[in-house]
């Protein structure tokens, strides 16, 4: 088994990562792309007088190396008895020749998964405290500040898992539509200005398949935990057209009886007094308002079509119309923002007094125009991210929740952060697959957990408005899967 992973030293030429003799390479990959992100996959041949990380797994040891700007690092070791251990000390040797090399402390260390919670309490689970202490700072190489933060979110967490569980679900409802585009997203959204005249069709599908939802849940005696309308900017309909929406949510779910019911109510540019109070009547106890930042300039530099002020007043029209958990997602790392911005930011967030604060790493994907346009300019995230931390944590919310996305720059994560009581329950169901997710419109995808969360399928909706409308007898039919699975994977921990 060998490994190279070689970057060429052309001039605005991506690094390339060249695999050999390997059935998997993929954690050998990932792990090569914390230290050289953007690296490309390539066949073993034209490494000479590339930079080249190597591993080779030999009948005796194992040996990897890397060659990079001048510089040479080997590190050897003995091949393991145990199968399963080799490509682990293979990528231990390699994790640690790179970060010699380039001289970068991954603050995940060598977890590369998108998901370290699932690791915390796994290694909680089989061998206690110290244990698991000791694999993920001493084996895996985490920063003991990043596993206190995982370990104290695993206790967070604890209570709200063991509180959801049997047949419970969460219902996700996608409104793929907001007012215009912000230039660092990638996601399907579709412009209100530009194809509004999908929004009608579109909600008409959308009634037909919460409704087709609801009979599903019903047959399989599901019970609705909570509900979470997001996109898009769900808002971004205009008020009848969001009562509509509204409507045919609470004519098929008892909206009522949920624990929780979030509508993401993003941009100000397109949520006012009526929309918020709409929101209240028909139950919505959560909304999201999100600034990204709090300065003009980081705004129009990101194609945002409103300013703070606007922030202010929308925050003050929710609350005016009786919203008492309002959630405020923010952006580190932002084209034209700075450390002393982004901590004036927090702070003009701060003083809004808001339940919950989501800090997201900018993650920039290849759909996103600032990508597609070539004005990938992001600013580094790592000083702005530790400040919030620590201006969080000591204005008394804490972290409940945390994710990691591939690629993200310094290898970050992002976290939500609540005032005590005020945890996002959608939020930890969903990430640590507590329950399974139906969700309906264009670009959802259903996840139906079952035999005790051992078991996972995926059932994916079409991805943009026009095609869902045209397609929906097909998704229908797939949609069915619900019925399939429940039937295959009714058990006694499911049931009930
Ligand atoms: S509001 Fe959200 S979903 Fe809509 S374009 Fe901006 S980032 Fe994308």
């Amino acid at each position: 088994m060998s490994v190279a992973v070689s970057e060429t030293m052309m001039p605005g030429t991506a690094p390339v990562i060249v695999v050999k003799g390997l059935a998997s390479s993929y954690e050998i990959e990932h792990l090569a792309r914390l230290f050289l992100p953007g690296a490309q996959m390539r066949m073993a041949e034209g490494t000479r007088g590339a930079a080249v990380v190597y591993a080779r797994a030999g009948g005796r040891r194992l040996a990897a190396g890397v060659r990079l700007a001048g510089r040479c690092v080997a590190r050897t070791a003995p091949r393991p008895a145990q199968a399963e251990d080799v490509k682990w000390v293979l990528s231990r040797l390699l994790y640690d020749a790179l970060r010699e090399v380039t001289g970068i402390r991954p603050p995940w260390g060598m977890l590369t998964g998108v998901r370290p919670l699932n690791l915390v309490r796994k290694m909680l689970l089989q061998g206690g405290e110290a244990a698991a202490e000791a694999r993920l700072l001493d084996r895996c190489d985490v920063l003991p500040g990043k596993y206190r933060m995982a370990r104290q979110i695993v206790a967070r967490q604890q209570p709200v898992l063991q509180s959801s569980g049997g047949r419970s679900y969460s219902l996700y409802v996608s409104i793929p539509f907001c007012p215009s585009r912000c230039d660092y997203c990638s996601f399907v959204s579709r412009t209100t200005d530009r194809e509004g005249g999908l929004v009608a069709p579109y909600l008409d599908k959308l009634a037909e398949e919460l409704a087709l939802t609801a009979e599903m849940a019903d047959a399989n005696g599901l019970r609705l935990e909570s509900i979470y309308v997001g996109g898009g900017t769900p808002t971004a309909l205009d008020s009848r057209q969001l009562e509509r929406l509204l409507l045919a949510v609470a004519t098929h779910f008892d909206t009522a009886a949920v624990r929780e019911y979030t509508v993401e109510a993003g941009r100000p540019d397109c949520t006012g007094a009526e929309k918020l109070a709409l929101l209240k009547a028909y139950g919505v106890g959560r909304v999201s308002i999100n600034p990204q930042s709090m300065d003009d300039g980081v705004l129009a530099r990101i194609g945002r079509r409103h300013t703070a002020e606007d922030i202010r007043r929308c925050f003050a029209e929710a609350r005016a119309a009786g919203h008492g958990c309002i959630n405020m997602d923010v952006i580190a790392g932002l084209p034209g923002d700075s450390n002393a911005g982004f901590a004036q930011s927090m702070e003009a967030v701060l003083a809004l007094g808001p339940e919950n604060i989501t800090v997201h790493a900018l993650t920039l994907k290849r759909a996103s125009n600032l990508v597609v346009d070539g004005r990938n300019d992001a600013a580094a995230p790592g000083v702005m991210v530790a400040h919030a931390t620590e201006r969080l944590a000591k204005a008394g919310y804490q972290p409940y929740y945390l994710y990691r996305q591939k690629s993200s720059p310094d290898n970050l994560e992002n976290i939500g952060w609540a005032l005590p009581g005020h945890f996002g329950l959608y939020n930890i169901f969903i990430m640590e697959e507590a329950h399974s997710i139906l969700a309906v419109g264009a670009g959802a995808a259903t996840k139906l957990v079952g035999a005790g969360g051992s078991v996972i399928k995926r059932l994916f909706n079409h991805k943009f408005p026009a095609e869902y409308i045209r397609e929906f007898e097909q998704l229908q039919a797939r949609k069915r899967g619900v019925n399939a699975f429940y039937a295959r994977y009714l058990d006694s921990e499911t049931a009930g």
